[in-house]
C-alpha cells in the first residue's frame, strides 16, 4: 500500500523547496511528500492519486498564488479528500483571508511565514494534525474497484466474473455511492462506458469483456504449447479431479474453463456432505483448494476459454477454442457439467441478470439487504441459495411446484431451513409472469392447488430449476441422449453392438465416448449422479483408462 500523502503547493520556487525539505525530512518515513507549484497543477495530480485510490493525509498550501488562491485551492481538494487536514501558508498582512477561511473551507490551521525554526512552529502543529488524521482513518480499499449500476446485466456479468474467479474487488454503485459518482467526474470530459473497472496501479478499463480482464489480471488464458498428453474441458470438480491425476501421474494437462474454475460447486454457498469436511465449506474454499492443487502438478489452467470445436485426425484429438487456436493432444476429457435451465416465462429473458438471475449469484447478496429475495427451485442448490440469502435479506421465499421439498431436498437442508425465521416455503407455487421497466419489479405467483394468481413486488429472483448439457459443439462426433447427455461405456453397446465408426478390437472403456481416446466425467455424463464427490470419483476413475488408452496409442 503507497504511504498517504502530504501534499505542499506554493508558486514560488524557493519556498516551495524549503517546505518540501523540511515535511520529508520529518514526516518521510510514514508519508510521501508531494509539491506542485501551482493549485491548477495539484489538483490535476490528485485527481490521479484518486483514480489510484490513494489518500491525502494533510494539505499545505500557501493562500498568495496567482493562478489561484490557496484557499480556492482546498475549496478544490476537500471534495476530492474531504478527510484530508488542511493548512494554510499566510503572511501577515493575509490573516484575515485565513480566518475566514476557517468557516468557508474549514481550514484545520493557518501558519504565518516564515515557519523557521520549523521545530517549534511548524511541526507540533503538524504532528497533531497528522496523529488526528491518523486516529480517524480507515484504509481504503487496495485491489480493483468496480463501478457500474446495480441492475445493468454488464455490471452483473463483471462483478460475477471477478467473484467466482476469486478476485478481490470493490463494487461501487453510481447511483447510491457519492465515491462512484466522484471516481466518474474525474474521468471528465470523457464519460466513461459503464462499467468502468480501475486498477491499484491507475489504469482502467471501460465495459470489458470477461476476456479482457482476465488478460489485465494476469490470468492465463492461452496454452503455453500446442500439444499435451490430455485435455481436459470443463473446470468443474470432475474437470478438476481428472487434472490433478492426470498431471500428478506425469500427463502434460490442459485444463480448459468457460467460465471460473469450481463449476456449479464453485457457485455453492456451503458444501456440507464433501467427504472429509465435517464442518463443511464452501464452494470458493473447494474450488480454491483444487486449483492450487492442480497448479502444484504443472496443469495449466485457460481461463475463460472454450472449447468450440473438436476434430479427430488419429491418433490426435484437435480441439478449436473460441478464440480460433487449435491445441492437439493423444486424450481428452469432456467434463462440462450443465448449465440452469431457462425459466420459460413471460419477461424472463428481457429482465435476466437484472434482477432474475440464474443459480446463486451470491454477488448481488449484499445488494438485497433488507429486500424480499424470491427463490425458485426445490433442489439442494436452491436450499442452499436460499440459506445464504436469508443472512441479507429481510425475508426468502421459496416457490416450489411439488407439495413439499422432501422429495427434492436433502434432510440436513429441510432442517435448516424450518428454523429460520426468514424463510418461507410456498409449494405447489410457481412463478408465472415477471415484469419491469429496467429491472425486476413484479412477479406474478401461480398457486397450482388454489388456481389463485398473486402479483407481487420484487427484486430479485434467484431460478435452480436443474441443468441441462450444452454439448451442440459435439453434433456428430461423439453420442449423445436425446437430452444432450453423453453416452459413454457401456451405454454405448446397443444389441451387443459397438457404437458406429468405432473400429477398435474391443469395448469402449468405462467413462469412454463413441470416440476412442475421447472420455467424459461428471454431471454432463449420461446417467451421472448430479454430486460433486462423483463427479470427482469419475474425473479421477477417467485417468486410470486415459492411462490405457495411452498404452496404445
Ligand atoms: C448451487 C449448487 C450447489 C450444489 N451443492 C452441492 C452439494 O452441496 N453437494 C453435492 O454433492 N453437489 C452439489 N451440487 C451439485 C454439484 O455441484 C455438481 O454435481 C458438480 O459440480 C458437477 O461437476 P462437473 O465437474 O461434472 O460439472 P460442473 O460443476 O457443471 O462444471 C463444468 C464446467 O465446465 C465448464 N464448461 C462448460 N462448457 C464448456 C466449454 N464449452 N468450454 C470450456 N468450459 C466449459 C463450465 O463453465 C463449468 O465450469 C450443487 C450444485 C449447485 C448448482
Amino acid at each position: 500500500m503507497a504511504r498517504p500523502v502530504v501534499w505542499t503547493v506554493d508558486d514560488d520556487p524557493e519556498v516551495l523547496r524549503a517546505v518540501a525539505h523540511d515535511l520529508r525530512r520529518q514526516y518521510g518515513e510514514r508519508f510521501r511528500v508531494m509539491r506542485a507549484d501551482s493549485g491548477p497543477a495539484a489538483l490535476d495530480a490528485l485527481k490521479q492519486l484518486k483514480l489510484r485510490n490513494e489518500t491525502v493525509a494533510l494539505f499545505l498550501v500557501d493562500q498568495r498564488m496567482p493562478r489561484m488562491t490557496g484557499v480556492e485551492f482546498l475549496e478544490e481538494a476537500r471534495t476530492l479528500y474531504p478527510e484530508a487536514k488542511r493548512v494554510l501558508l499566510t503572511a501577515y498582512a493575509d490573516t484575515d483571508a485565513a480566518i475566514q477561511a476557517i468557516n468557508s473551507v474549514r481550514i484545520d490551521y493557518y501558519l504565518i511565514k516564515p515557519w523557521d525554526p520549523p521545530e517549534a512552529r511548524l511541526f507540533p502543529v503538524l504532528d497533531d494534525l497528522l496523529d488526528d488524521w491518523v486516529a480517524s482513518h480507515r484504509p481504503p480499499f487496495e485491489g480493483i474497484r468496480v463501478v457500474g449500476l446495480r441492475w445493468s446485466p454488464s455490471s452483473h456479468a463483471i462483478k460475477d466474473f471477478l467473484g467466482r474467479n476469486q478476485v478481490p474487488y470493490q463494487w461501487l454503485d453510481l447511483e447510491v455511492d457519492a465515491e462512484a459518482r466522484q471516481l466518474v467526474q474525474q474521468l471528465e470530459p470523457e464519460t466513461p462506458q459503464l462499467p468502468l473497472v480501475l486498477f491499484p496501479d491507475g489504469s482502467r478499463l471501460e465495459e470489458p469483456t470477461p476476456l479482457q480482464l482476465a488478460e489485465k489480471i494476469g490470468m492465463q488464458t492461452r496454452a503455453q504449447k500446442p500439444f499435451y498428453d490430455l485435455i481436459v474441458v470443463g473446470a468443474g470438480p470432475a474437470g478438476l479431479a481428472a487434472a490433478v491425476y492426470g498431471a500428478s501421474e506425469g500427463l502434460r494437462t490442459v485444463l480448459i474453463e468457460r467460465e471460473a474454475p469450481g463449476g456449479q460447486a464453485g457457485t455453492s454457498s456451503r458444501i456440507e456432505n464433501y467427504l472429509g469436511f465435517p464442518a463443511g465449506l464452501s464452494g470458493a474454499d473447494l474450488t480454491r483448494r483444487a486449483v492450487d492443487q492442480a497448479r502444484r502438478f504443472d496443469v495449466e489452467i485457460l481461463s475463460p476459454q472454450e472449447l468450440h470445436k473438436i476434430r479427430v485426425e488419429d491418433p490426435y484429438r484437435i480441439v478449436t477454442l473460441a478464440d480460433g487456436t487449435d491445441l492437439s493432444c493423444h486424450a481428452l476429457l469432456l467434463a462440462t457439467g450443465v448449465s440452469y435451465r431457462k425459466l420459460d416465462v413471460p419477461g424472463c429473458d428481457r429482465l435476466t441478470e437484472a434482477g432474475v438471475y440464474y443459480g446463486a449469484a451470491m454477488t448481488e447478496a449484499k445488494a438485497c439487504k433488507d429486500e424480499d429475495v424470491y427463490i425458485v427451485g426445490g433442489a439442494n442448490s436452491a436450499g442452499q441459495a436460499a440459506m445464504y440469502f436469508a443472512k441479507y435479506a429481510r425475508r426468502v421465499i421459496i416457490l416450489v411446484r411439488s407439495d413439499s421439498l422432501k422429495k427434492s431436498m436433502s434432510q440436513y437442508l429441510i432442517d435448516q431451513i424450518e428454523q429460520r425465521p426468514n424463510i418461507e416455503v410456498r409449494t405447489r407455487s410457481r412463478v408465472v409472469e415477471v415484469d419491469g421497466e429496467t429491472h425486476l419489479e413484479c412477479l406474478t405467483i401461480l398457486n397450482d392447488h388454489t388456481g389463485e394468481k398473486t402479483t407481487v413486488p420484487a427484486s430479485s429472483l434467484f431460478v435452480f430449476i436443474g441443468g441441462a448439457p450444452r454439448t451442440e459443439c459435439l453434433d456428430g462426433l461423439v453420442e449423445r441422449d436425446e437430452r444432450g447427455f453423453i453416452l459413454a461405456g457401456r451405454d454405448l453397446i446397443r444389441d451387443g453392438k459397438r457404437p458406429r465408426g468405432w473400429d477398435l478390437d474391443r469395448d469402449p472403456y468405462l467413462l469412454e465416448t463413441s470416440v476412442p481416446g475421447i472420455f467424459v466425467a461428471g454431471d454432463v455424463r449420461h446417467g451421472s449422479v448430479k454430486r460433486i464427490a462423483s463427479g470427482v470419483g469419475e474425473g479421477s476413475i477417467a485417468v486410470q483408462f486415459i492411462h490405457q488408452y495411452l498404452g496404445n496409442v
